[in-house]
């Protein structure tokens, strides 16, 4: 037993004196807190984690190692609150459902994966997929692959022939009759069955489809399409799991039901009334509101054939609708928590987001805020979305300055994981 516990307690000591420790230099550092840019800074990693943030240049003394971003601006790993990280827009997507098998898109999102922790985003929650999301956020925990850290909610869960039915507009033979396991629910029963389903397999949270949605071959965009017991009914199960929900829905209606049913957040949130808005900020629910996915399915509706006809009219109307009503949003009070939907466009320009909220009236320092300090509010992970003592060493840094340009966000020369660098140019 003696012999045990020194043993233990040389391995510690051996650990503490080997472990190396960082000192990251930078020129700026982005003060997500307090909303300001701080000049000359230093910032000490030991591990995956932050020991301490000081003023000036430290220097290093001997097992400490320093990285060079005085001419960087540096800020907390991004967090992307909404993307699909199986799939990429293509107008073979819908073909794919009938060809590809989940490994299929397994592999492709390790590529996407990639993509998107080089861009800066070293967090993301993937809001729905075949259940390959599962498997890739294991296979990144276990650094097979490199990817961002990854909150998935597996396959989300919506009602029979509501948006994310995985059956919807099939022929009848291939139509079936998809239930709680694949994620389809009609009535509060199907809904604790769902839910628990869910955890079963792994999922870290819980979406729901509230109402239509653009991209599935359905008419309807959005109408609500759960009942607001239903929608009570999934977030009083998923609290006995700890799960959160988030709500993907476009109209009014549904969003009411869904906050009034207790929801964490609203996705896209594309015709909030003033009444949701009020609404929102009585119960503390987050907008997520995915401008870019908005705006770019709009474009590839312009390109002739690209969606299937009953899309295309969706996503011609809902498209540019999104940016008016989170300026609207934002200027009432909203808590906003920044989400791109990738994957609805190409995966790695989650960073236009930045351009396309500040467009709409967000100083681009609340808009980093929005993508790091309040999206880890929304996870539930205050290890996460600022730079400070005791938090996981997740740090980025861009090529200019955001405040001046905001291009500079798609400038990413630095991605640092859990204290691991994976790109410094
Ligand atoms: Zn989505």
């Amino acid at each position: 037993m003696r012999k045990l516990f020194l043993l233990v307690l040389s391995v510690v000591f051996l650990n503490a004196l080997f472990a190396q420790r960082v000192i990251i230099h930078c020129g700026q550092l982005v003060d997500v807190r307090n909303l300001q840019v701080l000049k000359d800074m230093s910032i000490i990693v030991e591990g995956n984690k932050i020991v301490d943030v000081q003023k000036g240049y430290l220097t290093a003394a001997t097992n400490e190692k320093i990285i060079d971003l005085k001419s960087k601006t540096v800020m907390p790993g991004l967090i992307d609150m909404h993307v699909h990280m199986e799939s990429e827009t293509n107008p073979n997507n819908y073909l794919n459902g009938f060809t590809w098998n989940t490994t299929d898109y397994a592999f492709q999102s390790v590529v996407f994966a990639e993509r998107t922790l080089m861009s800066g985003f070293t967090t993301v929650r993937d809001l729905g997929g075949t259940g390959a999301n599962i498997s890739l956020r294991n296979a990144i925990n276990k650094e097979w692959v490199k990817g961002p850290r990854i909150y998935t909610a597996g396959k989300s869960i919506a009602t029979t022939g509501g948006h994310a039915d995985p059956t919807n507009n099939y022929r009848k033979d291939l139509m079936g009759d998809p239930g709680p396991k694949e994620g389809v629910v009609n009535g509060v029963e199907d809904c604790a069955k769902a839910v628990r389903q869910r955890y079963k397999e792994g999922s870290d949270l819980i979406k729901i489809t509230a109402t239509g949605g653009v991209l599935s071959m359905a008419k309807d965009g959005s109408g609500a399409q759960f009942t607001e017991e239903e929608v009570r009914a999934i977030v009083t199960i998923a609290k006995d799991y700890g799960f959160k929900v988030a709500a993907h829905a476009h109209g009014a209606e549904g969003m009411k039901r869904a906050i009034l049913g207790g929801v964490n957040s609203i996705e896209h949130g594309t015709y909030m009334s003033d009444e949701v808005m009020e609404l929102m900020k009585q119960k503390g629910t987050y907008l997520v509101p995915t401008i870019i996915a908005g705006k770019s399915s709009a474009d590839s509706a312009k390109k002739p054939g690209y969606y299937p006809e009953v899309v295309r009219a969706k996503a011609l109307v809902v498209g540019n609708y999104i940016q008016a009503t989170f300026a609207k949003a934002y200027k009432a009070g909203v808590k906003i928590a920044f989400g791109t939907d990738a994957g609805v466009f190409a995966h790695g320009k989650n960073w236009m987001e930045f351009v396309y909220m500040t467009e709409a009236g967000m100083p681009i320092l609340e808009a980093i805020r929005a993508a790091t300090l309040s999206a880890s509010d929304l996870l539930g992970d205050d290890r996460l979305g600022i730079l400070e003592k005791d938090k996981l060493a997740d740090i980025v840094a861009v090529d200019g300055d955001p405040t001046k340009d905001v291009k500079s966000m798609g400038r990413v020369k630095f991605v640092m994981k859990n204290g691991v660098v994976y790109k410094n140019e």
